[in-house]
């Protein structure tokens, strides 16, 4: 099994280092600046580095089919360039594709299904492409590790031409990719303003910390923000740095998605609740009456 790992300037893409760790150790890694994002990963054994510059799904594809012909299982992390290459290189090579994978191996997948309310395991008896979702697996370190440079046969591929690549502020970016986070829960519903308008300034107030806005399944279910913004086992799995909570509980199913952020701070009227007991801070205090006061700090209307 190898991992391929499409990598921009040196920067791994998001669950680079769980794909490599299901390979056993062995990765592709191709892009520009291959060299620096190898020594980032902590399960690569085996690293074969093709400096093969921007990034282009169609031709990129056709190129890693000449290489990859032999290799049985290959795995990508189900990043947003993993899932562009996976299918393009599944159909090069005509085999199927196993997308949003949790776990693969020779003789089966594991295959998270139905916004992860159901995982579904498959046999399977011969080659295929898979994508791994990320946060989910973790990682040990491999120790040492060997590299060799490649360079990819050429090829043609039909791609769209790229004409600026736009960095994702905190408000577009994928919450899955997220450092920060600011989320809504419940509690943040209660006081002057109502649940969609608290929700909002909290977004306003996020962007303005460079922080994304996520929220609850019950802040999801009741309209106050989209679906994309729920982080849980049947939303987002999420790995930020920092989550500040705004009236959330910590119920399992939200907390199963929130990874192992280094910092947490839980403003919440109960001293006990799970959020506020797994908090580094824990603010007892009314959720939209912090929210305003930080609102009125830092200026944001
Ligand atoms: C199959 C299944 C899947 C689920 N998946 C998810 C999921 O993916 N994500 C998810 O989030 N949930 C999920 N849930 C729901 C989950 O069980 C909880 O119900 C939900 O996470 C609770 O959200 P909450 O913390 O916003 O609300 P609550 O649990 O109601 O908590 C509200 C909190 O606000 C506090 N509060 C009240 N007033 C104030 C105030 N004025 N100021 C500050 N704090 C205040 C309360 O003390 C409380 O701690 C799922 C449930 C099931 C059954």
């Amino acid at each position: 099994m190898i991992a391929v790992l499409v990598v921009r300037d040196g920067v791994l893409p998001l669950g680079a280092d769980e794909t490599v760790a299901e390979a056993g150790g062995e990765a592709l890694l191709a892009g520009s600046g291959v060299k620096d994002a190898a020594g980032e990963l902590a399960a690569l054994r085996t690293g074969l580095l093709a400096e093969n510059g921007t990034f282009a799904p169609g031709r990129w594809a056709a190129q890693l089919a000449q290489v990859l012909a032999d290799r049985d299982q290959i795995v990508l992390p189900a990043s947003p360039d993993g899932r562009d290459l996976a299918p393009r290189l599944a159909a090069e090579l005509g085999r199927p594709l196993f997308p949003g994978a949790l776990r693969v191996n020779e003789t089966e997948v594991e295959l998270s299904r139905w916004d992860s309310r159901v995982s579904v395991t498959l046999p399977v008896s011969g080659p295929f492409v898979a994508t791994l979702l990320p946060g989910v697996r973790g990682v040990s370190s491999a120790g040492k590790c060997e590299l060799r440079a490649i360079t990819l046969p050429e090829a043609e591929g039909n791609d769209v031409e790229v004409v600026e690549v736009l960095e994702a502020g905190p408000g577009t970016l994928d919450l899955a990719e997220a450092p920060k986070i600011f989320a809504a829960g419940a509690g943040l519903g209660h006081g002057a303003l109502d649940g969609p308008s608290a929700v909002e300034l909290l977004g306003r107030v996020a962007s303005a910390l460079g922080a994304s806005l996520g929220a609850t399944r019950v802040v999801t279910d009741a309209g106050w923000t989209g679906y994309e913004r729920q982080i849980g086992t049947t939303g987002v799995v999420a790995n930020p740095e920092l989550y500040v909570a705004f009236g959330i509980s910590g119920a399992s199913q939200h907390i199963g998605g929130l990874g192992h952020p280094a910092h947490v701070v839980s403003v919440n009227t109960d001293p006990f609740c799970p959020m506020t007991a797994m908090a580094e801070l824990g603010i007892v205090a009314d959720a939209q009456s912090v929210l305003a006061e930080l609102a009125r700090l830092l200026e944001v209307q």
